[in-house]
């Protein structure tokens, strides 16, 4: 069986055409009735032909993953835990936010980055999600609080760079103005520094935001802390990121998790606004959350303000973080299908 989530619009009409010997505004039909209508039951497709309405239903399936558990936060931010039909689990935060409902999807059963601080590291690596599993998590959140989801985060579990194509095609499906319509202005890809893959989405023609997880001002940290970067070190990432700059003409958001006496020091910022120095980007400061049996500890407030005034003194516009989820385990990092170990 096919799942209907995984197709873009584009995608659709050609197998329609191709398979089904259907008229190609038939996809776009199809997708109203799905994404806008909420409506999951093919039969009830009411300007589908009878006939078509019945093959669909024999080849496509809709939801093959499902809710298992939600985890409210005090402070409104919610963690869930999707079940795949193949006994598979992730884990999906909302944020709400007072511009919209931001949702925070997994790419990944597990990663295979392995980044020294993040607790999604410490699980396995089983697979990459279908494109119709990311969209799933948005459309099963959306259900769940009967609202709409007008922000996207690829920074769940796994690297979003690691399954590149399924990310892409969903970002496809989501942007879809007879879909769900999300602007890819609002929608942002977090990684931690594929550089092919930078270089690729630079020519892709989305208007994505991405966001760099730099994390550390030196090769000597950055490879402790980040084993991407023995692949795709600090100069080759940036230079890749430079290039995604000119070619888009968009702005990169590098985020930078500050370590308390790791990567903290006002030494630390210098280097930082050098080597980003002069490059159309922002700065987004993130205390470490710490994660069971880990061996690094979260920063005071204090420092995390030294650390970004001393970005702000030297022309680099650098923010706090703001952190919502911590009591449930849903701040950044902290996802990791937690239940089931
Ligand atoms: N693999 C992608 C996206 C997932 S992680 C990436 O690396 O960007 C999303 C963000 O959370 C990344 O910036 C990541 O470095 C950060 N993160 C991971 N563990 C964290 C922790 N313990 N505390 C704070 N941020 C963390």
């Amino acid at each position: 069986m096919k799942n209907i989530f995984d197709y873009t619009v584009d995608e659709l009409t050609e197998l329609y055409i191709s398979e089904f010997n259907q008229k190609k505004y038939r996809a776009v039909q199809t997708f109203k009735w799905l994404y806008q209508e909420n409506e999951y039951d093919f039969f009830k497709m009411s300007d589908l032909p009878l006939n078509m309405r019945e093959e669909l239903s024999k080849s496509f399936n809709v939801f093959t993953m499902k809710e298992e558990k939600v985890n409210l936060s005090n402070d409104g931010t919610t963690k869930f835990l999707f079940r795949s039909d193949d006994g598979t689990a992730v884990e999906t935060v909302l944020m709400k936010y007072n511009f919209g409902n931001s949702v925070c999807v997994s790419t990944q059963v597990g990663c295979r980055m392995k980044c020294d601080f993040c607790a999604s590291s410490k699980l396995s690596f089983e697979r990459n999600l279908t494109p119709g599993e990311i969209i799933q998590q948005i459309l099963l959140v959306s259900k769940h609080i009967g609202e709409k989801i007008s922000n996207i985060v690829f920074m769940g579990i796994g690297e979003p760079f690691d399954n590149y194509d399924n990310v892409m095609k969903a970002i496809r499906i989501l942007n879809e103005p007879h879909g769900l319509g999300i602007g890819a202005r609002h929608i942002t890809v977090s990684t931690s520094g594929l550089v092919p893959q930078i270089l690729k989405f630079a020519d892709e023609g989305i208007q994505a935001n991405l966001s760099i997880s730099l994390h550390a001002t030196t090769n000597e940290l950055r490879d402790k802390l980040m084993p991407v970067n023995k692949a795709y070190n600090i100069k080759l990432l940036l230079e890749a990121c430079k290039k995604y700059i000119e070619k888009t003409n968009r702005r990169i958001t590098f985020e930078y998790i500050v370590i308390y006496g790791v990567n903290d020091t006002i030494r630390d910022a210098c280097r930082l606004a050098d080597l980003v120095g002069g490059m159309l980007c922002h700065i987004n400061l993130i205390p470490l959350n710490p994660i069971e049996g880990g061996s690094y500890s979260r920063p005071s407030q204090n420092i995390m303000m030294s650390f970004r005034d001393a970005l702000n003194n030297r022309g680099i516009t650098a923010t706090i973080r703001r952190e919502l989820g911590s009591d449930v385990n849903a701040a950044c990092g902290q996802l990791r299908r937690q239940y089931f170990e």
